[in-house]
């Protein structure tokens, strides 16, 4: 496995790999939810590229992207166990030269849910991915539906501006109390990490109640804000019952509807979602 710093010696690297490319782009401070992806790139490719960047553009004011995990020893070594043929693992002046001035705007969906909690936030995640693509030029791209918004996000991207990839969705990894893989979990205290699981069990209540038959959408969100309130260390920041392509709150509850939360436990935001009836698709929808 190479592990990379420099586009030049990414784009090398990659034009030297016969076959096709899927793509895994991650923060680092890997889990099973990253390496879950890794697998699913490796049974569906002949080679699986991976980055490591902590994206700058994306974090906002406040946000701690000082703080934010980086163990690239250890993920470079979880990497290589996957059979992972290349990683990029760039310095942020590598991705964003003196006199970076180009970015990325999905502008719709990029505004409700996270990004009205974190405004600039999917311009730092659709540029970066479109810089990604152009450096990998991988045949596909693997994301986690945990981070719902984002996958709306790159696949609108993807088809407005003509990528030749395809995305490829990959179900949440969970810990066995229902609480989604995330690198953020390790900021939780104790305390906290036994609060966490309390959206994964509001979720599955909104689930349950669209199974018994409810399809009014803010008897829905009622339920996520009771089962939230009943765990003192939450502080609820989106409760969502909205359309999956395109993030517009619901009032009636289709097959197929993303209800996603974002929630504060002590100072660490976790997300969630899930979708509601038939199956989120397997691969990107949008695609021209
Ligand atoms: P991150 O390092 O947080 O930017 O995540 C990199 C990729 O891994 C993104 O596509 C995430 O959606 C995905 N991912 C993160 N956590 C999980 C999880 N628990 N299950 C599945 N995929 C995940």
């Amino acid at each position: 496995m190479d592990t990379l710093h420099s586009v030049t010696d990414v784009r090398r690297a990659r034009l030297a790999l016969r076959g096709t490319l899927g793509l895994v782009p991650t923060m680092g401070a890997l889990h099973d939810g990253h390496l879950s992806l890794m697998r699913r790139a490796r049974d569906e490719c002949d080679h699986v590229a991976a980055s490591i960047f902590v994206n700058p553009l994306q974090f906002g004011q406040g946000e701690n992207f000082d703080r934010y995990p980086r163990q690239l020893e250890r993920d470079t070594n979880l990497l290589q166990a996957e059979g992972v043929a290349l990683v990029w693992a760039p310095a942020p002046e590598q991705v964003y030269p003196l006199g970076f001035q180009t970015t990325v705007d999905v502008t719709d969906v990029s505004q409700p849910l996270d990004g009205r909690a974190r405004p600039g936030h999917f311009r730092g995640v659709a540029t970066v991915v479109a810089k990604l693509l152009n450096v990998f030029t991988p045949e596909r791209a693997y994301f986690g539906a945990k981070d719902a918004q984002q996958v709306v996000v790159i696949e609108r991207m993807v088809a407005d501006l003509n990528f030749p990839v395809d995305v490829v969705v990959c179900p949440t990894v969970r810990e066995a109390d229902g609480l989604a893989m995330s690198s953020r979990n390790v900021y939780l205290s104790a305390d906290e990490r036994r609060a966490a699981p309390v959206l994964y069990r509001a979720l599955q209540a909104a689930r349950s109640a669209y199974e018994q038959g409810e399809r009014d959408a803010n008897a829905l969100r009622a339920l996520l804000a009771a089962r939230l309130a009943s765990e003192p260390l939450a502080r609820v920041e989106v409760a969502s019952v909205a359309d999956p392509v395109t993030l517009v709150e619901l009032e009636r509850v289709p097959s197929g509807a993303l209800v996603s939360l974002a929630v504060w436990i002590g100072n660490t935001r976790l997300i969630d979602n899930i979708t509601l009836g038939a199956r989120r698709p397997r691969t990107g929808g949008l695609r021209l």
